[in-house]
Order: structure tokens, then C-alpha cells, then sequence
């Protein structure tokens, strides 16, 4: 903490890991060899940059850009781009650090990276937009590859931002090649992909559900976030029957009558999003649902929740309302957005909780099948792709299941700890320091 002031979400990051691994390395002092846990929580190479643009009115606007490249003992760094006010040192360095874990848990050879800027997408034009992800990939684009870093999305970098970011590489590049994952249909990127996040939590809460011979259906779910995530944690918990009652946004929540959201109601979320770049406020009067400004939506009645927003989004006290309403499901769709409070909180009431790094690791396994098919250049069907996804998330539950297991109970932030730990730990000790 002394060595890196100021980076709390990292340290509670790295808090819950070594909690985690503590007991299992008293059992296995050969992961305590050459320094290896100094070395973990060390990124490879940090780069930091200044991001110039001209914006609309012709003035001159100074941003700060980053990368973090955390650690590439089983493969290439991996992990996303996230534009956002809060992006600092200390987020982006959590993020990584989880992000090495969850990729070794995908059974896909990717190390960990994260990256970011604190540019605020929100309120800019296309042109604005373009201008700064031009600017920002003519410093990042030096220290990225195919083969050495390959970035995608994360909060306020979608569709359009990869687009943005990608056609500037290429420009500077003269080559076209797998350096970013997210793409477009019809130029390398893969069909499921903008899917994969939210149904894999989905699928991840399936496989959880399933170890007590119970399901989806008649279900009631609230879900936190309108994003990405969010977007399509909704629409595979609809599919497989259950209700969905809450969206939201960082001004608020919706609250959709107890039948829950309709695919109809579903696909005007994303048009509100995606196309008009809306709140939810707006979403709440166009469809006539009641809205709850300032407040978050774990107050609702619930038995499966699904927080699909950002970091510390849910807190011990929300915990409490959430297992006092009946909740036995909480699966993170976000990145921690549980704090160490409210883990403690699930854990203590034996529930199935998954954390994000579990849950959520199906949007990078699928950036991974990106990578793949852009090596052999060939595109896998929808069915094929999703396929593959669904048996991911099924391996990750299964390596879960293998580590923390806890009587007739499985502590699923220890299992998922441990197994990405020990996979990363195992390359780092082959490969020497
Ligand atoms: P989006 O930008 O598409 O959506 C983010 C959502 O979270 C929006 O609803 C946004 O609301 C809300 N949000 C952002 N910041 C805050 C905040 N400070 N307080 C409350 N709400 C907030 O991002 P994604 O859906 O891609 O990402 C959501 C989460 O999932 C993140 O934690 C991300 O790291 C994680 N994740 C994403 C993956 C992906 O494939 N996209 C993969 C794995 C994890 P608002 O518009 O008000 O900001």
C-alpha cells in the first residue's frame, strides 16, 4: 500500500485474491518461491501518455492515456480500453489484475492487460469521439500487437470507439490484423461477441442454479446497469423464462411491473442506448415505467441479482436488503461491484455468489475466439460461437467447483481465486524470473 498510495480499488483487488489464496499457500509453499506473489502484483510495464484533440469548437482538449500490461506468462496481454472521468492508476491497475486471473480461468492462452483514458464519451459528438480514439491510438498503437497486446472494450468504449480506434492502427500500421477485439461483423469481429458478457454471467448463474437442481425460470432478477452487460444479461435471463424487473444507470433505476421486461421493451433499451446514447430517465417516460432517481435498484424484491454496472456498485448494507428479500443468486456481470463488505455478507449466508472474474470472463473468451478466427481467418456461425461460450462457462463453473469446494457448499471467490492463481503461478515458476 506504502509502494502504491492512492490505489485503493487495486488494493482491495489484491485484498481479496490473497485472502483467498492464503490458506491454499500454507498447503503449497512452492507458489511462495523466486518471489512470486511481489511479482504478481507488479504490472510488466505500465505506460501512461498524453492524449491532445481539437474538439467542435476548435479548442485544444489535453487527456490522460494508459496501458497497463500485468502479466503474459500464458499469453499475449488481454483485456479492455475503458473511457471513463474515474479511469485512474488505481482502477486500471484492479482491473488488470483481475483481468490476469479471469483470462487464465478461460482455458484460452491470454496474459492480462487493462487501459483507459479519463475522456468522457458522454455529451461528445461522432467527431469528437473519432477525433480522441484517432489521437489516443497514435500513442498506443507503439506498444500494441497481435502478439504483444490486444485491447477491446469496457465502460464507454463500444462498437463505434473500437471502430475509431481500429481504423487509426491500420492507417499507421499498413497491416490488418487481430490487435483489437470487438470489431465489426464485416471487418473481423465475431458474430456473439457483443453478446458474450451477458450471457455468460447468465450461463454462469445457470450452471450455479443447476448444483441445487433449480433454474431460470419464473425467476425474479434485478440487474443493475443499461450498458453492454446489462443489455444482454436481460435478454438470456428473458430467454430462459425469467423475469427481469430493474435496469439502471448511474442516475437511477427502472422498475418494470412483477410479468418483467418484454423483448419489446428489451430492444428499445438498446435502440435508447446504442443509437440515441439516452438515460434511462428518458426510457422510464417513454415507456411508462416508474423511475427511482438517486437510487439503486437492490432495494427490489428479488431472487437472482445480477450487477452488470461498475466497481463498488453494491455495498454490505445492500447485501443485507438483498439477502433479507430472499436473493440466493448474485452473479457480477461487472467488474467488483461488490465490495468486500457485501462478499463477506454473501458468503457468510451460503448463497451462490459468483465473482466477476468468474462470472464475467465470457466477454474475453469470446474476444479470444475473435483472435482465433482471425488467425485462420475463417468466421464461426452464431451457433458455433455461442456454443463454445456456453462450454467456457461451463469449464470456469467446473474449475469453481474444483478449488472451492466447502463441505456441501462451494465458496466460489476462493475456487475461482485459486484456480486462475495457480495456472498463472505454474507458467511464472516454469519460466523463471
Ligand atoms: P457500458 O459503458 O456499456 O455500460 C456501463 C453501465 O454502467 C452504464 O449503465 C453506466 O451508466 C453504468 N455506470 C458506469 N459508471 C457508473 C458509476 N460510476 N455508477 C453507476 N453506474 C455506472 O459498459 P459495459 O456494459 O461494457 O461494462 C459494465 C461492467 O462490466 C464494467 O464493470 C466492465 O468492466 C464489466 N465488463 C465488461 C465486459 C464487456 O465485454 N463489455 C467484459 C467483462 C466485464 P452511466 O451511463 O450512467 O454511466
Amino acid at each position: 500500500k506504502q509502494k502504491n498510495p492512492n490505489q485503493e480499488p487495486f488494493h482491495q483487488a489484491v485484498e481479496e485474491v490473497f485472502m483467498s489464496l492464503d490458506p491454499f499457500l500454507a498447503k503449497n509453499p512452492k507458489y511462495t518461491q523466486q518471489s512470486l506473489l511481489e511479482r504478481i502484483v507488479e504490472p510488466e510495464r505500465v505506460v501512461m501518455f498524453r492524449v491532445t484533440w481539437v474538439d467542435d469548437k476548435g479548442q485544444v482538449q489535453v487527456n490522460r492515456g494508459y496501458r497497463i500490461q500485468m502479466n503474459s506468462a500464458i499469453g499475449p496481454y488481454k483485456g479492455g480500453l475503458r473511457f471513463h472521468p474515474t479511469v485512474d492508476l488505481g482502477v486500471l491497475k484492479f482491473l488488470a489484475f483481475e483481468q490476469v486471473f479471469k483470462n487464465a480461468l478461460t482455458t484460452l492462452p491470454m496474459g492480462g492487460g487493462k487501459g483507459g483514458s479519463d475522456f468522457d464519451p458522454k455529451g461528445k459528438s461522432d467527431a469528437e469521439v473519432m477525433r480522441f480514439c484517432q489521437a489516443f491510438m497514435t500513442e498506443l498503437y507503439r506498444h500494441i500487437g497481435p502478439d504483444t497486446d490486444v485491447p477491446a472494450g469496457d465502460i464507454g468504449v463500444g462498437g463505434r470507439e473500437i471502430g475509431f480506434l481500429y481504423g487509426q492502427y491500420k492507417k499507421i500500421r499498413n497491416e490488418f490484423t487481430s490487435v483489437l477485439t470487438g470489431k465489426g461483423l464485416a471487418w473481423g469481429g465475431s458474430l456473439i461477441r457483443p453478446e458474450a458478457t451477458g450471457y455468460g454471467t447468465v450461463y454462469f448463474a445457470q450452471s450455479m442454479l443447476e448444483t441445487r437442481g433449480d433454474s431460470f425460470e419464473g425467476k425474479r432478477v434485478v440487474v443493475s446497469g443499461s450498458g453492454n452487460v446489462a443489455q444482454y444479461a436481460c435478454e438470456k435471463a428473458i430467454q430462459l423464462g425469467a423475469k427481469v424487473l430493474t435496469v439502471s444507470d448511474s442516475n437511477g433505476f427502472v422498475l418494470f411491473p412483477d410479468s418483467g421486461m418484454t423483448e419489446a421493451q428489451l430492444a428499445a433499451l438498446i435502440e435508447l442506448k446504442e443509437v440515441r446514447r439516452e438515460r434511462v430517465s428518458t426510457y422510464a417516460k417513454e415507456q411508462g415505467l416508474q423511475y427511482f432517481e438517486g437510487q439503486r435498484p437492490w432495494g427490489v424484491k428479488c431472487d437472482i441479482a445480477l450487477p452488470c454496472a461498475t466497481q463498488n456498485e453494491l455495498d454490505e448494507n445492500d447485501a443485507k436488503t438483498l439477502l433479507g428479500n430472499g436473493c440466493f443468486v448474485v452473479a457480477e456481470g461487472a467488474n467488483m461491484p461488490s465490495t468486500l463488505g457485501a462478499v463477506e455478507q454473501f458468503l457468510k449466508a451460503g448463497i451462490l455468489y459468483a465473482p466477476g472474474k468468474a462470472s464475467n470472463a465470457g466477454g474475453v473468451a469470446t474476444s479470444g475466439l475473435e483472435m482465433s478466427q482471425n488467425a485462420i481467418r475463417l468466421s464461426w456461425t452464431r451457433e458455433e460461437v455461442d456454443e463454445r461460450l456456453f462450454n467456457i462457462m461451463k469449464a470456469i463453473h467446473e474449475s469453481c467447483l474444483k478449488y472451492g469446494k466447502e463441505g456441501d457448499k462451494v465458496n466460489y471467490v476462493n475456487g475461482a481465486n485459486i484456480a486462475g492463481f495457480v495456472k498463472v503461478a505454474d507458467a511464472m515458476l516454469a519460466q523463471g524470473i
